[in-house]
């Protein structure tokens, strides 16, 4: 039973072109994926609202313009392998999943880790891995990756993640004080070195170190 109307979805994606996303297989991820199978159940009807909502582990689904925007600035070809670092309820990994290869996926708590890999698997998002990991400490195991994502603030950008960029990667992060808000920077690994722009100021739930022990 849907229990949002359907201009809400309308709305959803005129409120994504008229905050400037113009890359049209995004605008298509961003239609295609329902947001409503990674809200919590008592948050249905505010699935197409253009805002963070909270999810279980006091973590949070980010609002959708960020989604699309950091989504957008990666600059996705299909062949491409993504590392996203917080998994949360699985809607970022889902976009990716429709534009890229492979996404690897890193969450710290295992809970959400597990809910998350059980629902992108009924979605049908067969490319996504998801891994019960600390994005600080990326198991060799995973690899190199044509594009990084972070959704979680960090302080900085740690040397490994920029390590498991191939050359001309983008990694795409919230860099910031963990209270408050960060500024979201894109890294472009080039023959000459790292080009760093500073994009927009968003707000992400820190990006804490270990496993977590709660769940
Ligand atoms: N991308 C998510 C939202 C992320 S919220 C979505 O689409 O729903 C940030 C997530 O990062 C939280 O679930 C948090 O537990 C996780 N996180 C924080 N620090 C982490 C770390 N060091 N490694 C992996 N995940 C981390």
């Amino acid at each position: 039973m849907a229990v949002f109307a359907p201009q809400d979805k309308m709305m959803f994606q005129l409120t994504m072109r008229r905050r400037g996303i113009s890359d049209q297989a995004v605008l298509r991820a961003m239609e295609e994926v329902r947001r409503e199978a990674f809200v919590e159940p008592e948050d249905q009807t505010a699935a197409y609202a253009d805002t963070a909502l909270p999810i279980a582990c006091g973590q949070t689904i980010s609002q959708p313009f960020v989604v699309a925007y950091m989504t957008e600035q990666l600059q996705l070809k299909h062949h491409h392998r993504v590392l996203e670092i917080g998994t949360g309820s699985g809607y970022q990994a889902a976009i990716l999943s429709r534009l890229a290869a492979d996404v690897v996926t890193l969450e710290r708590f295992r809970f959400l880790a597990e809910r998350a890999r059980k629902r992108l698997g009924e979605l049908g998002c067969g490319n996504v891995e998801v891994l019960v990991g600390d994005g600080y400490d990326v198991p060799d195991s995973a690899g190199q990756f044509d594009r990084i994502i972070v959704t979680a603030a960090m302080d900085q950008i740690p040397e490994d993640l920029i390590r498991r960029l191939e050359p001309d990667g983008i990694l795409v992060a919230p860099v910031g004080p963990q209270t408050g808000s960060q500024t979201l920077v894109k890294l472009r690994k080039t023959a000459q070195g790292l080009e760093r722009t500073e994009l927009i100021g968003v707000r992400f739930v820190p990006a804490l170190p270990g496993i977590a022990r709660e769940m």
